[in-house]
């Protein structure tokens, strides 16, 4: 039997979100919000009352304890208010990595992080990319050194999302080091994952980088000068930092399918209110094929991809409630999301922008404001598309066709 319904409870979280973005988030409060750069405190503070942040951290710990569907709920329903993507980032960062992070790190690390992150008082991002690159994950150059029962680490991260949030809200980072040569042809191993809080001796934040979109959430750098973190601050196992780091990027991608869905549907139903105003020739510009053929393939597209992302979210949640999927099954779909959705959703953005003629190049218009922040997604943030295509390649054919490179931003479990 196949269902594809949601649970009661997940449909009255989606109508008590949606209520709650239309009293909070309305887009001349989203243009305000892009324009000033800062996602305001009461927003954080709000969406943690509601239990949006890091809400699939189990409960004990401190989270809402979701399920991957009810989070790309709201990842979908943020996506859908917040079109510039900002709250979403923030929102959907904290939920995949913090969910790594809470799941791996010790006692302490949940006490002085997730506990406060859950209500808005700390932030939790991911620190993998550095300046040499971000696909070739286990080329990452930051070391970490252990001495008695300490780590030193060294290095530099780069187009790293949340820098300010983090220095404003205090927390820190899932972070990749190296922390043994890499043996023969296996280059992923010897990397270990750790918590660096961002208040950390020897840490320094680099200026925020001037970015096209989701300009309410900062990117930066951030300089390691032999910082120094005690053992309790290591996540998982030593050497296993690279299978962490994927485990995250998985969960992370899925999300963005989800936020990019939503923001997608905002823009169809922004269009469609205006073709059916706006008039040209004496009619109603929706009364012209050319307009009504693109938004019916949009709309075929779209809903497709809903498919696409709520499936994935099912058997994400199989593969970590009842392991009826392994890791390596569910990655081909989650980098389907990744690969289609937001590119699908740049286009949406554009065709209806279109449709929008000169209205739909201003700032009068809130498109454009969704145009450049689904564009960090389609670029790269959180993996390329190509290496999307890889994995999904590799899946498909086997692991014997992509031998040479294995340390791409691709699930391993050797
Ligand atoms: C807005 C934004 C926020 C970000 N936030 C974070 C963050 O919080 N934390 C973090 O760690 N990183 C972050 N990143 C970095 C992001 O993860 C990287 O940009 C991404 O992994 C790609 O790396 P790169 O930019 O170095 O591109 P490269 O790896 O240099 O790739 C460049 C191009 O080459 C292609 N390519 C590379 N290898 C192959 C291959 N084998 N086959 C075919 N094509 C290939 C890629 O598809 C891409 O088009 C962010 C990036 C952006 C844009």
């Amino acid at each position: 039997m196949v269902d594809f319904s949601f649970t009661e409870e997940q449909k009255l979280f989606r109508k008590s979100l949606r209520e709650w973005c239309e009293k909070e988030l309305p887009l001349e409060k989203i243009r305000e919000i892009d324009s000033k750069g800062e996602i305001p405190k009461e927003i954080i503070k709000s969406m943690a009352d509601l239990g949006l942040l890091l809400m699939t951290v189990p409960q004990e710990h401190g989270g809402a304890g979701v399920d991957w569907v009810t989070a790309c709920i709201a990842a979908e329903e943020l996506g859908y208010a917040d079109i510039s993507i900002a709250i979403p980032v923030f929102f959907l960062v904290e939920s995949s990595w913090g969910f790594v992070l809470d799941r791996y790190c010790s006692e302490q690390v949940r006490e002085e992080v997730i506990r406060k992150a859950v209500k808005g008082e700390a932030f939790v991002g991911i620190a993998s990319t550095e300046a040499g690159g971000g696909s070739d994950v286990a080329a990452v150059k930051t070391t970490g050194r252990k001495e008695g029962n300490e780590w030193v680490l060294n290095g530099e991260k780069t187009y790293i999302s949340g820098t300010e949030e983090a220095k404003k809200l205090g927390g820190g980072y899932f972070l990749l080091a190296r922390t043994s040569p890499p043996p023969s042809g296996a280059p992923h191993k010897g990397m270990t994952a750790f918590y660096l809080p961002i208040n950390a001796a020897g840490v320094e934040v680099g200026k925020r980088f001037e970015e096209m979109g989701r300009m309410a959430i900062s990117t930066g750098s951030i300089t390691m000068d032999n910082v120094k973190i005690p053992d309790t601050y290591r996540v998982g196992e030593e050497g296993r930092g690279f299978y962490l780091t994927m485990e995250g990027f998985d969960n992370a991608r899925l999300l963005i399918g989800a936020t990019c869905l939503g923001a997608a549907q905002r823009a169809l139903e922004l269009g469609m209110e205006y073709v059916k105003e706006r008039e040209a020739f004496g009619r109603p510009i929706a009364k012209f094929e050319g307009i009504q053929f693109d938004l019916a393939d949009m709309w075929a597209e779209l809903e497709a991809l809903r498919s696409l992302v709520y499936r994935t979210a099912w058997m994400n949640n199989e593969k970590y409630m009842h392991k009826r999927f392994t890791p390596l099954e569910v990655t081909k779909y989650i980098s389907a999301c990744k690969l289609k959705v937001p590119p699908f959703a740049f286009k949406v953005f554009e065709h209806v922008m279109l449709w929008m003629g000169a209205w739909g190049y201003t700032k009068d218009c809130p498109l454009e404001m969704g145009l450049r922040g689904i564009m960090s997604y389609y670029i790269g943030a959180e993996g390329a598309m190509n290496i999307q295509r890889v994995i999904i390649a590799r899946e498909l054919l086997g692991k014997h066709t992509w031998k040479t490179i294995h340390s791409l931003q691709i699930t391993l479990f050797l």
